[in-house]
C-alpha cells in the first residue's frame, strides 16, 4: 500500500485474555457469556478496602507465552497502578506492569512464504487486568463488570512490521503461539484477542521513525488490515501536501472504513503510574521457569520446519496445517497409518477443514477422529476405495459418527478391483460397440476414454479405474 517513496512502520500492542478459571486478583469466574454482572465481587468492582491476591496460574500462562516468544523472564517484576477515569474502570486505576514487566525482549518468527523466515522483535510482555464493558442502549449507558479483572497478557512489538499484510501475519502467528502453549483461547469474536496498531511512515531508505498514530482496540484481523492501509494512505497524503502528522490516537470506524481521532480528553496520556502498594513484587524462581519450559509443546515454527524437511510439504500447506495446534495434531495422528503424508495433508486441507470451517466448531467436535480419516485414506492407498468414495463416506461419517469400515459397508462403497469381474464388464461393452472398437483400432485413440466411462457406468462407478485401464488396453490391442 505504501507508495514507492514511503515505507510504512508498524508496531502492535496486543491484549490477549489468559485462559484461567478465575480472575487475576479475585476468585470470580472468567467464563464468557454469563449474564451481565454475574461474575463480580468487591475486589473486581473496586470497593474500598479490598485487597488483590495474584492468581498464580495467570503468571504461569504469561511465562509460557514469554518462553514461546523467546523472551527473557524477569526473576523480579512489579505491578503498577495506571490511573485514568472511565466508567468501566471502577477503581479509577488499572493494575498493570510498567517499569519492570514479567517478560522482556524476545521475538516472533513469521513464516517465510518462500523466502527466509522473518523475526519481529518484542519489547515486552506484561500482565494486567481487563476493564469492564460499556454497553450503550438508546438513552442509557450500562456497564458489565464480568470482564473487569480478567487477566490479560499485553504483548508489545518493536516497530518491525512494514505492511498491513505483515501485521496480520504477525497477529496470526501470535495467536497461534498463545493457543499452542495453552495461554489463551484466542477467540477474537469474544474480545479475547484485541490490538492497538501504531502506524507511521517515513521516506523509503530512512532509518528514523516518523510520528505515529495509534489506532485503538481492533478486534478483527480484517479491521486491522483496513485500518492500517487507510492510515498509511492518509499519512502519505498529508506529507505529500506539505503537512505534518500530529501524534494522535484514533478509532477505526468499521462501517465507513476510516480512522478518526478520539476526543482529546480520552487520550490525555498521563497515567500517573506508581508501584501498586497492595501487591508484593512478583518473584519467579529459576526452578519455576524450568518446570514450565519442560512442559512446552512443539511450536508452530518448529513444526513448519519439520513438515517441510521430513515430509516434503510446501510452504503453503505447512502454513495451513500448523496454524492451529489441533489441526496439526489431527494431521499428525493420520500419518502413521499411511504411506504418503501428502495425501493426509490434502485430506486435512480440503475435507476436514471444510467441515470445521462450515460448522464453526473445533476439529474434535466437527470431524470424525483422525484415525477414521486415516482408515479411509489407507483404503484409497490400497485401492479398495476410490478417493471420491472416501469423500462420500467422510461426509456421511460427519453426520452419523460411525466408523469408516461400517460406513463403507453400509453405503456399498468398496471399490471392485477383481480382474475377472472387470474383464467381463469390458467384454460386454466392447461387444456392444463394434463400430467404435473398429474406429479405435483404426487410430481414434480418443475413444479409449469413452470405453473406460462405459465400463465404469456398467459397474455402478465402483470399479478400480486402474484395473479397467489395464484390462481394456489388453483387450483392445488383442
Ligand atoms: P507510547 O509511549 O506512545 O506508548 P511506545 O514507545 O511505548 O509508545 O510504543 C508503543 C508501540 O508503538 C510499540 O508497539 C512500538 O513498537 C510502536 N511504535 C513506537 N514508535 C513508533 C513509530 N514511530 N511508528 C510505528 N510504531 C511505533
Ligand atoms: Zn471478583
Ligand atoms: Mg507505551
Amino acid at each position: 500500500m505504501a507508495s514507492e517513496a514511503y515505507e510504512a512502520v508498524i508496531g502492535l500492542e496486543v491484549h490477549a485474555h489468559l485462559q484461567t478459571a478465575a480472575k487475576l486478583f479475585c476468585g470470580c469466574a472468567t467464563k464468557f457469556g454469563a449474564s451481565p454482572n454475574d461474575n463480580v465481587c468487591p475486589v473486581c468492582i473496586g470497593m474500598p478496602g479490598v485487597l488483590p491476591v495474584l492468581n498464580r496460574r495467570a503468571v504461569e500462562l504469561a511465562i509460557r507465552m514469554g518462553l514461546a516468544a523467546h523472551c527473557e523472564i524477569a526473576p523480579f517484576s512489579i505491578f503498577a497502578r495506571k490511573s485514568y477515569f472511565y466508567p468501566d474502570l471502577p477503581k479509577g486505576y488499572q493494575i498493570s506492569q510498567y517499569e519492570l514487566p514479567l517478560c522482556r525482549g524476545g521475538y516472533v518468527e513469521l513464516p517465510g512464504n518462500g523466502g527466509a523466515p522473518r523475526r519481529i522483535r518484542l519489547v515486552r510482555i506484561h500482565l494486567e487486568e481487563d476493564a469492564g464493558k460499556n454497553i450503550h442502549e438508546r438513552d442509557a449507558s450500562l456497564i458489565d463488570f464480568n470482564r473487569s479483572g480478567v487477566p490479560l497478557a499485553e504483548i508489545v512489538s518493536e516497530p518491525d512490521l512494514r505492511s498491513a499484510e505483515e501485521a496480520v501475519e504477525y497477529l496470526n502467528e501470535l495467536r497461534s503461539l498463545l493457543v499452542y502453549v495453552g495461554a489463551s483461547d484466542g477467540k477474537l469474536e469474544e474480545g479475547a484477542f484485541r490490538c492497538d496498531c501504531n502506524v507511521s511512515i517515513r521516506p523509503r531508505g530512512s532509518s528514523e521513525l516518523g510520528v505515529k498514530t495509534e489506532i485503538k482496540n481492533l478486534n478483527s484481523f480484517r479491521f486491522v488490515e483496513k485500518a492500517i492501509n487507510y492510515e498509511i494512505k492518509r499519512q502519505i497524503e498529508i506529507l505529500e501536501a506539505g503537512g505534518r502528522i500530529p501524534q494522535e490516537t484514533h478509532l477505526f470506524d468499521p462501517e465507513r472504513e476510516v480512522t478518526r481521532p478520539m476526543r482529546s480528553k480520552e487520550f490525555a496520556n498521563d497515567y500517573r503510574y506508581f508501584p501498586e502498594p497492595d501487591l508484593p513484587p512478583l518473584c519467579v524462581s529459576p526452578a519455576m521457569i524450568e518446570e514450565l519450559r519442560a512442559t512446552m509443546p512443539e511450536l508452530p515454527a518448529e513444526r513448519r520446519a519439520r513438515y517441510a524437511s521430513e515430509l516434503g510439504l510446501g510452504d503453503y500447506e505447512v502454513g495451513i496445517l500448523t496454524r492451529e495446534r489441533e489441526v496439526a495434531d489431527y494431521f499428525e495422528a493420520m500419518i502413521p497409518a499411511l504411506k504418503n503424508p501428502k495425501s493426509a495433508a490434502n485430506w486435512v486441507m480440503t475435507e476436514v477443514l471444510r467441515i470445521v470451517n462450515e460448522s464453526g466448531k473445533s476439529i474434535d467436535e466437527a470431524a470424525p477422529p483422525a484415525t477414521e480419516s486415516a482408515a479411509l485414506l489407507r483404503m484409497v492407498e490400497e485401492t479398495k476405495l476410490s478417493l471420491n468414495a472416501a469423500k462420500t463416506a467422510f461426509a456421511a461419517m460427519v453426520k452419523s459418527r460411525k466408523s469408516a469400515a461400517a460406513t463403507i459397508e453400509e453405503l456399498g462403497l468398496i471399490q471392485i478391483s477383481d480382474e475377472s469381474a472387470i474383464a467381463s464388464a469390458c467384454e460386454a461393452v466392447l461387444a456392444a460397440e463394434p463400430d467404435k472398437v473398429a474406429e479405435y483400432r483404426g487410430g481414434r485413440d480418443k475413444l479409449f476414454g469413452f470405453f473406460v466411462g462405459q465400463v465404469m457406468k456398467a459397474m455402478g462407478g465402483k470399479a478400480n479405474p486402474r484395473v479397467i485401464n489395464e484390462v481394456l488396453r489388453k483387450k483392445l490391442a488383442g
